[in-house]
């Protein structure tokens, strides 16, 4: 079943590709990776193509959650651990940028996307973790977050985060990126990459340089450490009193739900009880994930009817933050989200747009993709 972000709206298109062409950049991949990249290109004056071999925001980008959380998926302390605490809050101030950039692109392009700093919720799934939570609440506050803790439902509460419509994001970003120069070709597939050609099936693209941002689907291109995980939904009917009152992200990231202005419940994730199950391409929900969404959504909403029910393909890199920057003379990447590229992607679109301008970055090493 299609999401009830593509669900709802009708479709944009764009034209495909028709014979061989040039341009300063071509990318790969029409969701929020791409988009973005190419946007940022488009404001520089680099002249862009950007192939996308279904529609703009059809794959992962139109089948998440919309939460635009700061920080990774981890908590602040268990992140520290991973990559030290430097790193981590690097990491940290990349996504709030990415917020911010966020903020900025709606308000400036008029992007009607429901976007909302209604907060989010860290919710603690046991002891440890609880342990884990306060711990970053209390680092983080010192850094200027504003957040405080709800110890009943043993959460961090992060007033800053956001949330949004994600296709509607991604598509009227898309819409100024377009107005800014850059040609976006639908039903086009990328069959190769060189370093001064893109080849596609409906011709070739020459250009000085290649940005594939292909998230699960790259290893089709290129060999990077990018693995396909699977993640599932189900959406509700509009409810009419407010059930949640911010998007909540539980048990290490593993649960997620929120409430549509419109009333509508969504719950998200559950992977962690089907994991050997929830990896591959196939966009295909399963009984056993969805039956513990519901069983979710039946706790807090007896009376909700569930509408929509959906999965997404997900990038998982080997250590959970994205791969940025150059792979090979002339080749770049922008994927490996990790189930969180609408925290990373908007900022990371900037991000790789600047290092193929030769704009020096200090986040480079953060990401870079041979990182070890
Ligand atoms: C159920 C679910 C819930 C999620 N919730 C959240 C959330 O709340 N917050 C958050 O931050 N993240 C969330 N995520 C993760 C987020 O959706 C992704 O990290 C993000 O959308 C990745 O964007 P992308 O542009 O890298 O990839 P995608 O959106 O997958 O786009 C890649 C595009 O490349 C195209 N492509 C691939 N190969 C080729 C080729 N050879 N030629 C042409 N085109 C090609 C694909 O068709 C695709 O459209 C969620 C993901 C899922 C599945």
């Amino acid at each position: 079943m299609r999401s009830i972000w593509l669900d709802e709206l009708p479709a944009e298109p764009y034209p495909s590709l028709e014979g061989d062409t040039s341009a300063d950049v071509a990318i790969v991949g029409g969701g929020i990776a791409g988009i973005a990249t190419a946007y940022h290109l488009a404001l520089h004056g680099a002249s862009a193509v950007l192939v996308e071999s279904r529609t703009v925001a059809e794959a992962a980008s139109g089948r998440n959650a919309g939460f635009l959380l700061a920080g990774v998926a981890e908590n602040f302390a268990a992140a520290a651990r991973r990559y030290g605490e430097t790193n981590t809050l690097r990491i940290w101030r990349f996504t709030r940028h990415n917020q911010d950039l966020v903020r900025a692109l709606v308000a400036g392009h008029r992007i009607a996307c429901d976007l909302a700093w209604n907060g989010s919720a860290q919710v603690a799934g046991d002891d440890d973790e609880w342990a884990e939570v306060r711990a970053s609440a209390d680092r983080l506050g010192r850094e200027g977050a504003r957040v405080r803790l709800a110890h009943t439902e043993r959460s961090a509460i992060y007033d800053d985060d956001g949330e949004l419509h994600p296709v509607r994001y991604v598509r009227g970003l898309a819409r100024a990126a377009a107005a800014a120069g850059a040609r976006i070709r639908e039903a086009t597939r990328a069959t190769g990459v060189a370093a001064t050609e893109l080849r596609t099936d409906k011709g070739r693209i020459r250009a000085h340089a290649v940005i594939l941002c292909t998230n699960a689907y790259s290893q089709h291109l290129v060999p990077l450490r990018i693995r396909p995980v699977r993640g599932q939904m189900l959406a509700s009917a509009p409810l009419g009193r407010r059930v949640f009152e911010r998007p909540a992200y539980a048990n290490r990231g593993y649960r997620y739900w929120r409430q549509r202005p419109d009333g509508r419940l969504l719950v998200g994730g559950w992977r962690d009880t089907a994991v050997d199950e929830e990896v591959g391409e196939e966009e295909r929900t399963t009984a056993r994930v969805q039956e513990r969404l519901e069983g979710f959504l039946r706790e807090r909403a007896p009376d909700a009817t569930v509408t929509h029910r959906w999965a997404g393909t997900m990038g998982f890199s080997h250590d959970a933050l994205p791969y940025v920057g150059r792979l090979a003379s002339g080749v770049y990447v922008n994927a490996g989200f990790t189930g969180h590229g609408m925290a990373f992607a908007t900022a990371t679109g900037e991000l790789v747009a600047d290092l193929v301008r030769a704009v020096s970055r200090d986040e480079t090493d953060l990401f870079a993709p041979e990182r070890p």
